[in-house]
């Protein structure tokens, strides 16, 4: 099997099998991530993917799941995709999930029809690391698309079937953007309807561009309440019915199979964390994360 390191996978999906069909990241440059930032962008030949998907027609041949590999992997275009996507018909022939992550901006150059038929082969659920609705925020962390892309591009895939995450980066905005950053995130992920919506708490890794606007004192980061207070923001404002987790923010278990349900006690849980929340354990945990 090729991998490239290094090797992202979405912990919340199976884990095995795994297909890397490309390295790195298309777009490399959102101001809070250094993941690939030593990958150049590549998709993998035909013949090294059929290769690897040999291999796993050994050693899985009944796999009825299988995530692709790296950051960004629908990217590519129809054309190829849908040739990828016969492969692994044709050696892991019982897949019912093709799982991956992807940019918003991913999607744009395919039409409905494209990924209707990109479903119909097993693509049915993906995950958009959109991290903000807020045109503000988006241009702050270079993120290269904006709220309206979203939109466009989340309504193509409600209409072709597909189902997908959405991901809010708590303290994304910072103390400058922070109510702009949750109101219009959670505006905008209620539009979309997502089947899930994830958040994840900023955390500032060495290396990174928004560490550096930091230093220069254009960005300045939310403390750990801050964090809180954002997060109960966008929560209380998010309305969609959807699955609700959160990581790399509190040790509070905020997951939900049905937000709307447990929205209160969300809401409340969190506004005891504000109140009660031991924030120099949560700094130090943060300050302690080396990677995602
Ligand atoms: S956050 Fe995702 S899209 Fe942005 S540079 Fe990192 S891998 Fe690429």
């Amino acid at each position: 099997m090729h991998f490239t390191e290094p090797v992202y996978r979405n912990p919340y999906w199976p884990i095995y099998p795994l297909l890397e069909i490309t390295a790195g990241c298309t777009h490399n440059s959102c101001k809070f991530c250094t993941m690939y930032k030593d990958v150049k962008f590549k998709m993998h030949s035909l013949e090294q993917i059929e290769g690897d998907l040999k291999e796993l027609s050994k050693e899985c041949p009944d796999a009825k799941t299988i995530q692709l590999l790296s950051a960004n992997p629908f990217s590519l275009s129809f054309d190829r995709l849908f040739s990828i996507f016969e492969l692994i018909n044709k050696y892991l022939p019982h897949i019912e999930y093709i799982y991956g992550a992807t940019r918003v901006d991913d999607i744009c150059n395919k039409t409905v029809e494209e990924l209707k038929k990109l479903r119909d082969f097993n693509m049915r659920e993906i995950s958009l690391g959109v991290e903000s609705g807020d045109d503000g925020t988006l241009a702050t962390i270079n993120k290269g698309y904006c709220a309206t892309d979203i939109i466009e591009q989340c309504n193509k895939l409600n209409e072709a079937g597909i189902k997908f995450w959405m991901t809010f980066l708590n303290g994304a905005g910072g103390k400058e953007r922070t109510k702009n950053h949750a109101l219009n995130s959670a505006k905008i992920f209620s539009e979309c309807k997502p089947m899930l919506v994830g958040t994840g708490g900023l955390v500032l890794f060495d290396g990174t561009m928004l560490l550096k606007d930091m230093e220069k004192g254009v960005w300045t980061p939310l403390n750990e309440k801050e964090m809180l207070e954002e997060l109960l923001l966008f929560v209380e404002n998010l309305t969609c019915d959807c699955r609700f987790t959160s990581h790399h923010t509190v040790s509070l278990d905020l997951n939900t199979n049905d937000f709307l349900a447990n929205k209160d006690k969300i809401i409340k849980k969190l506004k005891e964390e504000i109140e009660y929340g031991d924030f120099c354990t949560m700094e130090k945990m943060r300050n302690n994360k080396r990677s995602l």
